[in-house]
Formats: C-alpha cells, sequence, structure tokens
C-alpha cells in the first residue's frame, strides 16, 4: 500500500503533498528535487526546469499530474473545520491553491531563485495584484513611462481612482527615479527590456533608490525571461511575468506568476489573490509547467534567430534603424549585456518610407505573421503606433520614441534563412 501525508511549510502556510515510495524508507518524499540523494545539492537552472516542484502522486506517474478539481473532500466533518480553522493542513479550494497549479508555482520559485510565488489566469492579473496587493490609499508608486499598455492603464488610471498617486518618468534616467520619490512612495514598476522600443534600465541603480526611499522594486520581466534576466540578483523586491508569453512560448494559454519573499507572499499577496479570486486554471499550469521543461532551449534559439535578424536587418537599404540590445549600435548595449545573457528575441525596426512603408512590408510576409502576441514559436509582427499603443496621444507615442514606421517583430523559433528570406522578398515586393 502507497501511504500519503501532507505537509506543511509553516512559514508560508503551503501545503505539499508528498507521496511515499514503497522501497525508499518510510517518510521519504517522492519529490524530485528535494529527494533523498539530491536534497542537499543546489542543482542548475535547466535541471530545476524539468524537475523542479514535482509531486508525484502514489501512482508514480513520470510526467506531472494535472489535478483538473475545483474543490477537495474531507474525511470527517471535523478535518473540514479543523482545515478552515488552519489546524490541519490540506487543500480546501482550489481558487486557494491546487497541486498542479503549486507545481508550476514550485518550479518558477526554483527558476527565479525566489522565496515564494503565486500563479494568477494572466499576466495582467499579476500585474495588478503585485500592485494592489501592497497598496493603500495615500500611497505613491513611480513607474517608468515605457510600459505594456494595460500595465500602464493600472498605473495611470486605475490606482489613481482608489486614491494611490502614481508618477510616471523616463525610466533610464536615474535622477528621475530620484526626484519623483516623496515620503509616501511605497513601489517603482519597471519593465526592462521595454516594449517596443527595448530601452535598458538599469536595475541594480533604481533598485538602489527604490530601497533608499523605503519602497520595494517590481519589475515586469516579461521580455528578457526568466531564462535571460534575474531580477532579485539585482536588488530587485518582486518579479512578475505573463507567462502567456515566453514560458507558454506556443500560444495556448494565458497565465502569469508573482514572485517574491515569504514575507511579501505570506503578508501581502496569498491572501489577496484567495480572496480577490484571478486563479490560474490547473489545465494553463500543466501546460505552463512542461513548457518549462523546454523553456531555456527555446529561449537560445529565440535569442541565435534573432540575433541573425537584426543582422540582417541592419544591412537593408530600406531599413531606417534596427534597436535590438544585442547590436553595439544600441545605446545601452553594455548595460544589457551586463544585465542579460543574451539580448532577447524581441527587435523594433523603422522602415523607410513611414507607415505606409511598414504596412506594406507587414502585408508582403508570409513566414512571419501579423500579430500583437510574443514570445511565440511562430515570428510574429506587428505596428504599435496602431496597435498595442494606439490607446496614446500621438504626443505620448513621440516622447516614447513609438514612430509610425516602426515595427516590432517577436523572433520565432523557425528556421534563421527562412526568416531573413521572408524580410528579404517582402522588402522587395514593398
Ligand atoms: C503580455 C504582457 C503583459 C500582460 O500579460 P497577459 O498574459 O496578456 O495578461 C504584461 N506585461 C508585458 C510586458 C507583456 O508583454
Amino acid at each position: 500500500m502507497f501511504l500519503s501525508c501532507l505537509v506543511a511549510d509553516a512559514k508560508t502556510g503551503r501545503v505539499f503533498f508528498w507521496a511515499f515510495e514503497g522501497e525508499g524508507p518510510m517518510g521519504e518524499p517522492t519529490n524530485d528535487s528535494k529527494s533523498s540523494t539530491v536534497s542537499d545539492r543546489k542543482l542548475r537552472p535547466q535541471t530545476e526546469m524539468v524537475h523542479g516542484g514535482t509531486q508525484r502522486s502514489p501512482f508514480g506517474e513520470t510526467s506531472e499530474a494535472m489535478y483538473l478539481t475545483s474543490g477537495y473532500v474531507y474525511d470527517s466533518a471535523e478535518q473540514a473545520e479543523a482545515r478552515f480553522k488552519g489546524e490541519s493542513d490540506g487543500f480546501i479550494y482550489s481558487r486557494f491553491s491546487n497541486p498542479t497549479v503549486q507545481m508550476f508555482e514550485e518550479r518558477m520559485i526554483a527558476l527565479e531563485g525566489a522565496e515564494a510565488a503565486r500563479a494568477t489566469a494572466t499576466g495582467m492579473a499579476a500585474v495588478t495584484a503585485s500592485m494592489l496587493c501592497q497598496l493603500s490609499a495615500g500611497d505613491h508608486v513611480v513607474a517608468a513611462r515605457a510600459l505594456f499598455g494595460s500595465c500602464r492603464y493600472i498605473v495611470e488610471e486605475l490606482l489613481p481612482r482608489f486614491g494611490v498617486e502614481s508618477t510616471l518618468i523616463d525610466g533610464c534616467d536615474l535622477n528621475q527615479w530620484r526626484d519623483a520619490c516623496r515620503p509616501n512612495t511605497k513601489v517603482f514598476f519597471l519593465e526592462t527590456p521595454t516594449n517596443p522600443t527595448l530601452d535598458i534600465i538599469d536595475l541594480k541603480a533604481v533598485a538602489d533608490i527604490a530601497h533608499e526611499a523605503g519602497a520595494r522594486l517590481v519589475v515586469d520581466n516579461v521580455f528578457a525571461t526568466p531564462v535571460l534576466q534575474k531580477p532579485m540578483e539585482f536588488g530587485a523586491d518582486v518579479v512578475v511575468y505573463s507567462a502567456t508569453k515566453h514560458i507558454d512560448g506556443q500560444g495556448r494559454c494565458l497565465g502569469g506568476v508573482v514572485l517574491g519573499s515569504d514575507e511579501f507572499v505570506t503578508d501581502h499577496l496569498a491572501n489577496f489573490l484567495r480572496q480577490t479570486g484571478p486563479a490560474l486554471s490547473p489545465f494553463n499550469a500543466w501546460v505552463m509547467l512542461k513548457s518549462l521543461e523546454t523553456l531555456d532551449l527555446r529561449v537560445q534559439r529565440h535569442c541565435e534567430n534573432a540575433i541573425a535578424v537584426a543582422d540582417f536587418l541592419g544591412a537593408q537599404e530600406k531599413i531606417a534603424r534596427v534597436i535590438y540590445p544585442g547590436r553595439s549600435d544600441h545605446p545601452q548595449h553594455n548595460l544589457a549585456a551586463a544585465q542579460m545573457k543574451l539580448p532577447g528575441n524581441m527587435i523594433a525596426f523603422e522602415v523607410k518610407g513611414g507607415k505606409e512603408a511598414a504596412f506594406r512590408l507587414a502585408n508582403q510576409l508570409g513566414v512571419i505573421k501579423i500579430s500583437n502576441n510574443l514570445g511565440d514559436a511562430k515570428s510574429l509582427i506587428t505596428h504599435p503606433a496602431t496597435t498595442t499603443h494606439q490607446r496614446l496621444t500621438p504626443e505620448a507615442r513621440t516622447e516614447l520614441g513609438i514612430s509610425d514606421a516602426m515595427l516590432r517583430l517577436s523572433v520565432g523559433l523557425e528556421d534563421a534563412a527562412d526568416l531573413t528570406d521572408d524580410i528579404g522578398f517582402g522588402l522587395d515586393a514593398a
């Protein structure tokens, strides 16, 4: 007979499902990265992406189980009472926690090097929760102006409606971070590289300014991916992802995750999510969990392809400008090299001839698809001024450096030669 039990981490209140292996000494969990033989070793990130967080059921499945359940049954009314009182460990309801979702969270924790994490239904749920869970009326937020459109809405429009003031600044100018601080500043928020202009913000310098001001630094790390950049190593307090992008990487599911310290998750995030309910579906969590096994390989290939495509674009007569952190003509090339392992898969470029020429090129492409998504196996191109950043005024777009001639390309996993051919034929035809 298999024996299993539930144990709780006293500090975070997390529940772990341990299944005991027949041949092992009793009481030994089959949790991959914590089994008796490897418990003392620090595993490298790629190994964690394959094994981290695995909690095998008594059936001994190789691949992680998908627990499609909203609720859990109790052995007795007394046990139900004890669980609700927090005196007994175990799952209660999948809005609070679910074994498959928890495996995804644990694998992300191992990959990011964070203490704790919670998964959410979308990247925007992660961003919103990361802020609302720690802010109250009367607080102040400083954010870099170059943000994903919906993130900018949260900071600029939503938070002020609830009495949280916000200041948007040029994130690349460290003096502006310093000057924007007030006694009630609680949160700094930024993304780097930024969307779509791929500016690089100095994580270490901004984290230091945040901490001097008594604020937490929250970083939206989507464009860099957890493989290429680890903001916590530079002092970030909270890291958020849209797992919809490179983590799924195959355009299937929406998801998000917030990572931080035990203290942040226990005191702020966990209860906020439990009560407001933007929970990740166990099915989507399972897709994301399995996707993490190949994330490192995919991101390497994304970057190799992007380097080749950026080189090709840089040599084209009809292209006015190429923005890619891996190119030596990128204004913050050295900073990018210092905080990112590789330059990523996102490229922005301007076509000579403005919007008409940019549209003509996009319409001529065959392999590269027109889509506002990113981080996908398929190469995707979008015209930010008329899609992702359409909501901004022309002045606001100019301030961000988003011209009508600009296209944003998310380089996929195809053969790079087919991508450069596609752009080459497209430019000839346009
Ligand atoms: C896509 C994205 C988000 C939002 O994620 P969803 O999963 O679409 O909700 C937030 N920040 C950045 C940088 C993104 O690219």
